[in-house]
């Protein structure tokens, strides 16, 4: 019987897996793609805080220390920071470099292979694993569910519960106008309703392009029009698509993100955050929690519930409080109208805001730039009271 079985290697599951098998357990990492991290469904941008955390630095794209954002009625402010706010990076090669580390540490990688299931025995968990050569089963005392947005272990294991779920739609592009360092998005219903659009130079020429919305509204629609409506199509203009990327983008944390015998990490346990969409960083939080507890359970042999349940408290204690910060902060973005949006953005222009923004903006840590801005400029209370509600 193995101590832990992980399904999926993305960046929670395989720092899970690694973690484990470091510390001497016996793993497996399960993963339904041949190929680690592909298809790619991400943008690839992350702070360099989730480098330090990870421990170990991989290629840089570009570095990025501006912004721009392009806003209804032709409002429109640019940003630049005193150093770097975030990484371009390869996202598939990110995923591979941990899921090595998780198999350089001992961990059983088991790519092309889909878990279908799993019961509970009385010595512990049953998973129903698809391989090449057809069904199998594994014996393990812990299942940890790193298995993305739509969660196959979190619904067998009852830990569904409803969320707000985005879809994403993108692509590489060539033929990208962007300026070099600078992340450019774009906000308002007729681009991007109920989130926003990114374009993020990736090299000369070169960028990824995206948004993300609520459905019905379709993803896919909005993104055929970035190339010839509004300010996306200024930075398109005869750019063409180089590779496809669509995904999906699962806002809020579950609670409980544990059972006997299972735990949810990343995705799966609702760790995106509601502000970018971004869900690396906090993934792997939340996956060096989970190791922490498994490890307690591992050594005393207990994995019912309440010997998990210490794992919610550490999820809230380390990342918890920002992300439900980013549920308030996305209620008052979702109240606002597309007038409201200009005026707002023309706010954030003024120098004594901007100046807020620069210093403080953080991918990670939205709500840190959200209250220097009301410091800042109280007035931009009167759009969304619901924007103080986390900081009182
Ligand atoms: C278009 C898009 C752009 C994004 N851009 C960014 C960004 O720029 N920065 C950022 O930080 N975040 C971004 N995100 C969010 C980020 O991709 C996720 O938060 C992150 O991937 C979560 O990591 P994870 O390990 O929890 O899950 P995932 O990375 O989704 O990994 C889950 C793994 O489980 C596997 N799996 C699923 N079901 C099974 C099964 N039944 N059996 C076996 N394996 C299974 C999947 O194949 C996958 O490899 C973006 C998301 C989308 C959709």
């Amino acid at each position: 019987m193995l101590d832990a079985l992980v399904i999926g290697a993305g960046p929670s599951g395989s720092r899970t897996a690694w973690n484990l098998a470091e510390a001497g357990y016996s793993t497996a990492l399960v993963e339904e793609h041949e190929i680690i991290g592909e298809p790619c469904q991400c943008a690839g941008l992350i702070t360099p805080r989730t480098f330090e955390y990870l421990g170990y630095r991989l290629p840089v794209q570009q570095e990025m220390n501006g912004a721009r954002l392009w806003g209804p009625k032709d409002s429109f402010l640019s940003f630049q920071a005193p150093e770097t706010k975030a990484l371009v990076i390869d996202r598939p090669g990110l995923d591979r470099s941990i899921a090595n580390k998780a198999q350089d540490a001992g961990a059983d990688l088991m790519p092309g292979h889909r878990y279908l299931g799993h019961r509970r025995t009385d010595n512990g968990i049953v998973a129903t694993i698809k391989g090449r050569k057809g069904k199998f089963e594994i014996d393990t005392k812990l299942l940890i569910g790193s298995d993305g947005p739509a969660s196959r272990v979190a619904r067998d294991s009852g830990l569904s519960s409803r969320r707000e779920v985005l879809a994403a739609f993108g692509a590489d592009v060539e033929g990208y106008q962007g300026i070099e360092n600078h992340v450019d998005l774009f906000v308002g219903s007729e681009l991007a309703p109920r989130f926003f659009g990114w374009g993020i130079p990736t090299g000369p020429n070169k960028g990824r392009i995206g948004l993300a919305t609520v459905l019905p509204d379709r993803p896919k629609n909005f993104f055929r029009d970035f190339f010839h409506k509004g300010a996306p199509s200024k930075l398109l203009g005869g750019a063409k698509i180089v590779n496809r990327v669509s995904g999906l983008i699962p806002f809020g944390t579950r609670n409980p993100s544990y059972s006997d015998n299972v735990l949810l990490t990343g995705d799966a346990a609702g760790m995106a955050k509601p502000t970018s969409g971004g869900g690396i960083y906090s993934g792997l939080i939340s996956a060096d929690a989970a190791f922490e507890v498994a490890d307690q359970a591992l050594q005393t042999g207990k994995f019912d519930s309440k010997t998990l349940s210490p794992y919610q408290k550490l999820l809230q204690k380390r990342i918890g409080g920002e992300l439900s910060k980013g549920h308030h902060l996305r209620k008052a973005f979702l109240s606002l109208t597309d007038d409201q949006l200009a005026d707002i953005i023309s706010i954030l222009g003024e120098p004594k805001v901007r100046d807020a923004i620069e210093k403080t903006g953080d991918l990670d840590y939205a709500s840190l730039a959200a209250f220097s801005v009301l410091k800042a400029q109280p007035k931009l209370i009167k759009f969304a009271p619901l924007l103080l509600k986390p900081f009182i």
